[in-house]
């Protein structure tokens, strides 16, 4: 029986996508190998987010033509991923080792490309099309209590700096009731913690009912075998009172939100056309925090986008110091194809974007180490993920507020249990806790 291997870079949809993949390779008789050098079947699940993302790609299909040259495999290389839909066919033309590159939005045809294949041909399969095939039965889940659904795919935003409209396309919403019966399947059969996906989710519409994303909410959080729900990423300019309530008055729903930011000051919001301004996005806050007591608010920044000055970025830290978030995740500007951005004068010398960055998280750190640490003595439910390290005698959970706790020598823990622990230390990242009386619970 033929073999494969998936390596998986970037986003919670790549790793959703892998698992689609994944199951329509069992579906093809193969099972998994240890590595892509071993695999008879290589697929590169890649990101295009950051910079340099096609010599990453070109870099690892090198190495696998190394492989192939000394060892026959592996037989078949497949791109897929956001680096797939970004190059299609040029870097079918560019690498000899590729035999075929598969789009995001072209997935389900994933044993069309290995029948090409087959047949003798290389072959480009990428866009998309109107309406998409979502094979929720042949998802690879394994035995992970935490999983993924998918709510919506692609995005129409076309924020200036973002690749994501050009790889993973237009916004499609699947049907509500799809996705109540995909939640119910993943959570009968173990998964305890289910995250609803999407680029915008809460720009969610079901296409058969116009339902918005706090019914969706609602319908899903009926679904009593689902221990706890999450959704990532909010965009900021979706919420609406009522969503607001929806999302509050739901039982299960964790106490997290991560609500990009990205920058602080409403002339780079401006340019980056994020749909909001600065003074919008903290009233925002206060609504969702007055809905929603408690809640843990993540979120992201770009520093040295094109033109942004230093009272610009000053604009960014003011923001970091009055919504206080419990988890910040900052990027340097990078540059991406086809984006309207990478035409904007100004750009910011990277020495300089560098060190805004460092302030941005001299800025955030504390913060975090504060509300960290407001939370000892608390006790919270954490659904373990494993050990904290290898052969570590620490494990490792996550709280509802997505907060890392990790819990000193514990017999006889698995992954996916469900416990409650007393909060006992903190650092900036992660909590300390300790098994509260009664042992682990379900
Ligand atoms: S909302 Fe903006 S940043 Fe987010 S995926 Fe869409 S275009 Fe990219």
């Amino acid at each position: 029986m033929e073999t494969y291997f998936i390596e998986t870079w970037g986003c919670q949809m790549n790793v959703l996508d892998t698992q689609r993949l994944e199951g329509l390779l069992q579906q093809h008789g193969l099972r998994p190998a240890g590595r892509a050098e071993d695999a008879d079947v290589a697929l590169l699940n890649t990101c295009s987010v950051r910079e340099k993302a096609v010599q990453k790609v070109l870099s690892r299909l090198g190495e696998l033509h190394g492989a192939r040259q000394a060892g026959g495999k592996p037989a078949t290389v497949g791109l897929c991923g956001c680096v797939a839909e970004q190059e299609g066919a040029r870097l079918l033309a560019r690498s000899p080792v590729l035999s075929f590159v598969l789009g995001p939005g072209r997935v389900a045809q994933l044993p069309a490309a290995l029948d090409a294949v087959a047949a003798g041909r290389r072959v480009s399969i990428t866009g998309f099309e109107p309406a998409r095939d979502y094979d929720a039965h042949l998802i690879a889940r394994g035995n992970s209590a935490r999983q993924y659904v998918t709510a919506i795919e692609g995005c129409n935003q076309h924020c200036t700096f973002c690749v994501v409209p050009y790889t993973r396309g237009h916004e499609s919403s699947r049907p509500l009731r799809e996705i109540v019966r995909e939640v119910e399947a993943v959570a009968a059969g173990g998964g305890k913690e289910i995250t609803l996906l999407g680029q915008t989710v809460n720009a969610y519409r079901c296409p058969a009912t116009g339902a918005d994303f706090g019914d969706l909410l609602q319908a899903v959080g009926k679904v009593a075998a689902a221990w706890r729900i999450q959704f990532v990423t909010s965009h900021p300019k979706f919420f609406t009172d009522r969503m607001i309530d929806k999302i509050a008055g739901t039982p299960r729903v964790g106490s997290y939100l991560h609500l990009p930011f990205q920058a602080g000051s409403n002339a780079v919001l401006k340019r980056m056309h994020r749909g909001y301004t600065r003074e919008e996005y903290v009233r925002l806050v206060g609504q969702i925090r007055a809905a929603m007591p408690g809640v843990t608010l993540s979120t992201d920044v770009i520093v040295g986008f094109p033109g942004e000055t230093e009272a610009d970025f000053l604009e960014t830290l003011e923001v970091v110091s009055a919504v206080r978030f419990g988890q910040l995740y900052g990027f340097i500007y990078s540059a991406r194809p086809r984006t309207p951005a990478l035409g904007y004068p100004g750009r910011v010398a990277r020495s300089e974007a560098g060190e805004r960055l460092e302030r941005l998280f001299e800025a955030q750190s504390p913060v975090q180490l504060e509300l960290n640490q407001a939370l000892i003595g608390r006790s919270v439910e954490i659904l373990v993920d494993g050990p904290a390290r290898r052969g570590s005698e620490a494990w490792q959970g996550r709280g509802p507020d997505n907060r890392v706790v990790n819990v000193q020598g514990w017999p006889g823990v698995a992954h996916g249990q469900i416990a409650d622990v007393t909060i006992t230390g903190a650092t900036a990242h992660s909590l300390l806790g300790e098994l509260r009386p009664g042992g682990p619970g379900a």
